[in-house]
């Protein structure tokens, strides 16, 4: 079509026209516009494209109208746009939707969806052991937030209300969202960059109405919303967000779960500092706790610990179970190994079931989900030795039924098993996918031009029989469709009937009326079959709708039982213990040989272990001392992670461990100042204490390394003094304070269960030795002139320092201002 060569474009054009109508109602995406086999972007569009993808700016058009523009083969698409969606930009895909062979005038070209950083699909844009999630809240008149997020590559779809700003910064934390959705005049600011879009809420009971529509649900109540009926406006958000850009069914999402507020407080500050699923510094997994656990072997159970990690459990019973479970399993090393086995080669069909009905044009998919069911097959006997822990026996009641003849998945397993051809293509486009077996139609149009393929088969000995030309070949492009080729000195025996199609260098291309004729019914007959398997593929999906919610619900069933390999494998590679759960009354926290389930890995480090023992009458408060450098932080840090690892169902390492549950686990550690953007370090120290003080509470543990270091000595050790009275007496949660305020150790004197403690070390010769022991009573002093000079600071320096010190020691806090004379003021003079 002439409008549509790009040699001719200018906004004057139908063509460019059709654009501008296509793009007004896009405005906030970059806009692929397909032309043949290219997509082309235009305008701001251009210029954003071309320098975010590193593509050549070229435009069309005489000078002043010269429109920038630059483009993508249609093939290579998807790179770029997730290259795009990556860096937070919207991507809307304008398709031709009909033929252009076919099309009276200008082909007809609409937005068929939109990917946004939340709702992309491609396995390769993702992160598999990552939820990707979107989120969408709102502030409440009275008071908190309501809201939910989506991993539209699971269907997973959560609702959450919470009663405070904190609360709220906790959840985005957690959910780490790719993308969120804000009602209109809503403003506020997150900790990084995120793409947000605006709606319009909808009245509560409005949004209702809809969603149980889009469920096709009698109410809403049989997910368990009562108490988050506020998040329905969010809710409603994100699905009619998602309708509007996939502009398919949502066929997967099936349900709301109601996030599980009954999990450990973990604040945004603590997740960040104990380095859970993130290390502080690279912000990479190596080095978190989520490294040093995952030892599991589906992408299902890689997230279901990222996000456990996240939110460790409050319910004692189900702990237990858990441990229960991993007790066994970690009894029996060689069927562990095996069902190992058998998870290493189970697909991430949570998702694949989501792209299936999603996509909706990948007929290989269907064949690795077969794949993993049959394979799965394989993990019942080896889940049936087991005979103890109540959740393996769940999973074999399950199992159970997944065996017994007419369940869903043997009869998804046979659905798909008659209809897909075993070496099926990627894409429907491609045909040749669908069993003949499986439709009686096809079958009847493939016979009908199946003895030309094979009158096609046997041309080529015909035809060197009738010239006697043994180098005749009969072949196949794109162009001429089939021909017959001889070399140029045979050009003469040519029989009457050859008429020239092409001249090569040294060959002569010939087609027959016959050849002609023939070669039309088979090709339109491939066409028509094309088309008959796209629709037979569709109808297909129909049927597989059926089976999305038994195939989520396997889904968490392996993501659960991957889980509970991973830890049992990791306790006993590294020889964890069984966290045994006490009375909460009692608010125990006692370990024997307790080590740092990070660091005790690292190869060069001879870790030395620890004991550790609180209860609500002794000890409930710690003070540490010691110099630096001494392993207070690694201390504290270990027995914060081992009661997460503990509440997660996991087994920790020590040799002995006794806890009562913890409710909320508070760090106070260095400042990361960017959390707080605008405040002093000082002040970061002072809402992370405020935070604390104000919402621990007697069941919680608390961990401040340091608190009072951003101020002068006398504010900061009053500040240090005052707070850790008020814990030990008001909040009376269980609390490891350690601090280089030798002064506040004090306190023991007169606080029932506080206790002093240090990090034990040794002078020999001058030089310190770190022995990384922890014992009761108080450091002598700080060594820090010591640690300073182990660090490389000038001998000048160093001596001066212990000159000062040794006169601080002697005569009290005024020693500089009365020994420091005018003559004296240059200190190395
Ligand atoms: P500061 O007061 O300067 O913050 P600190 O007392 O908190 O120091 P840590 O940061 O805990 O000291 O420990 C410093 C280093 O000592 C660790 O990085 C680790 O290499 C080593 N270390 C700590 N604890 C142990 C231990 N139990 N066994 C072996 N090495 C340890």
């Amino acid at each position: 079509m002439s409008e549509e060569k790009l040699t001719e474009l200018n906004f004057d054009t139908p063509m460019l026209k059709q654009y501008q109508e296509i793009k007004k109602n896009y405005q906030d995406t970059i806009l692929f516009f397909r032309l043949g086999d290219f997509y082309e972007m235009f305008l701001d569009d251009a210029k954003i494209a071309s320098k975010e993808l590193d593509l050549t700016l070229t435009g069309r058009g005489k000078e002043e109208n010269r429109v920038p523009m630059c483009g993508i083969p249609y093939h290579a698409a998807n790179n770029y746009i997730y290259r795009l969606t990556n860096k937070g930009y919207k991507v809307a895909i304008c398709e031709q939707v009909e033929d252009p062979r076919l099309a009276k005038g200008l082909t007809k070209r609409e937005v068929v969806k939109i990917i946004t950083p939340g709702t992309v699909l491609e396995p390769s844009a993702l992160d598999e052991k990552e939820h990707n999630f979107l989120l969408a809240f709102m502030p409440l008149k009275d008071q908190g937030f309501a809201g939910g997020f989506i991993d539209v590559t699971t269907g997973d779809f959560f609702s959450f209300t919470v009663q405070d700003q904190i609360s709220l910064e906790s959840q985005i934390d957690h959910i780490n969202a790719k993308e969120i959705l804000l009602p209109e005049n809503y403003q506020t600011k997150f900790t990084k960059d995120v793409l947000v879009t605006y709606f319009d809420p909808l009245e509560i009971r409005e949004a209702e109405k809809n969603l149980i529509k889009f469920f096709k649900a009698k109410s809403l109540s049989i997910y368990g919303l009562d108490d988050n009926e506020k998040s329905l406006p969010s809710l409603w958000a994100i699905i009619n967000y998602l309708k509007t850009n996939q502009k398919n069914a949502l066929a997967h999402i099936t349900k709301i779960t109601p996030v599980n507020t009954k999990s450990m407080f973990l604040d945004q500050v603590t997740r960040k500092n104990l380095e859970l699923t993130e290390s502080l510094y690279k912000k990479d997994r190596k080095g978190t706790l989520f490294w040093a656990l995952d030892e599991t072997k589906t992408a299902m159970g890689a997230r279901n610990l990222k996000q456990l990690l996240k939110t460790p459990l409050l319910d004692l019973k189900e702990i237990n179970h858990r441990l229960d479970a991993l007790e066994e399993l970690k009894a029996n090393f060689t069927i562990r190994e095996e069902i190992r086995a058998v998870l290493n080669k189970t697909p991430d069909f949570e998702r694949m079931i989501a792209r299936i009905v999603l996509e909706e044009n990948n007929p290989r998919d269907l064949l690795s989900l077969k794949e993993a069911l049959l394979n799965l097959k394989n993990i019942i006997p080896l889940l049936n030795k087991f005979n103890k822990s109540c959740l393996l026996q769940e999973f074999n009641a399950f199992f159970a039924e997944f065996e017994k003849p007419g369940s869903q998945y043997l009869a998804l397993i046979d659905l798909i098993e008659k209809s897909i051809v075993e070496n099926a293509p990627a894409l429907i486009k491609d045909g040749n996918f669908i069993k003949e077996s499986f439709s009686p139609e096809l079958k009847e149009l493939k016979e009908s031009f199946q003895n030309i393929k094979e009158w096609l088969q046997t041309l080529e000995d015909r035809e060197r029989a009738r010239t006697n030309i043994k180098s005749l070949k009969v072949g196949y492009n794109k162009i001429f469709g089939y021909y017959i080729e001889i070399y140029k000195s045979h050009e003469k025996s040519a029989p009457e009937n050859y008429i020239r199609k092409q001249t090569l260098v040294n060959a002569e291309r010939y087609i027959t009326p016959e050849l002609k004729e023939k070669e039309s019914v088979l090709l339109n007959g491939e066409e028509k079959q094309k088309q008959l398997e796209i629709k037979i593929f569709k109808d297909l999906l129909i049927e597989i709708k059926a089976y999305i919610v038994p195939i989520q619900h396997l889904a968490k069933i392996i993501s659960h039982l991957d889980l509970f390999q991973a830890l049992a494998t990791v306790a006993q590679k590294y020889d964890y213990v069984r966290p045994e759960f006490v009375d909460s009354k009692e608010k125990v926290l006692a370990f024997k040989e307790s080590r740092h389930p990070v660091l005790e890995r690292n190869l060069n480090l001879h870790f030395i272990p620890n004991d550790l023992e609180m209860n609500a009458k002794e000890n409930r408060f710690i003070l540490i001392t010691g110099p630096n450098m001494a392993g207070k932080s690694t201390l504290m840090r270990q027995i914060a992670l081992s009661v997460i690892m503990a509440q997660i169902g996991s087994f920790v390492p020590a040799s002995q461990a006794k806890l009562s549950l913890v409710d909320k686990l508070f760090t106070r550690i260095g400042a990361l100042d960017n959390l707080y953007f605008g405040h002093s370090t000082y002040m970061v120290e002072m809402l992370e204490t405020a935070s604390i003080l104000n919402n621990a509470t007697e069941a919680s543990l608390i961990i401040l390394d340091e608190v009072g270091r951003g101020t002068s000595t006398f504010d900061g050790m009053s500040i240090a003094c005052s707070i850790s009275e008020y814990i030990h007496n008001a909040i009376k949660a269980r609390t490891l304070f350690a601090t280089h305020y030798h002064e506040i150790t004090v306190l023991e004197k007169q606080l029932l269960g506080f206790s002093n403690f240090h990090m034990e070390i040794m002078e020999n010769n001058g030089s310190l030795v770190f022995k990384y022991k922890f014992n009761r009573g108080q450091a002598d002093k700080s060594y820090g002139v010591h640690v300073a000079e182990m660090a490389g600071l000038p001998k000048k320096v160093i001596d001066k320092a212990k000159v000062i010190l040794a006169g601080f020691e002697e005569q009290g806090i005024n020693y500089l201002q009365h020994n420091v004379r005018a003559e004296q003021l240059s200190l190395f003079g």
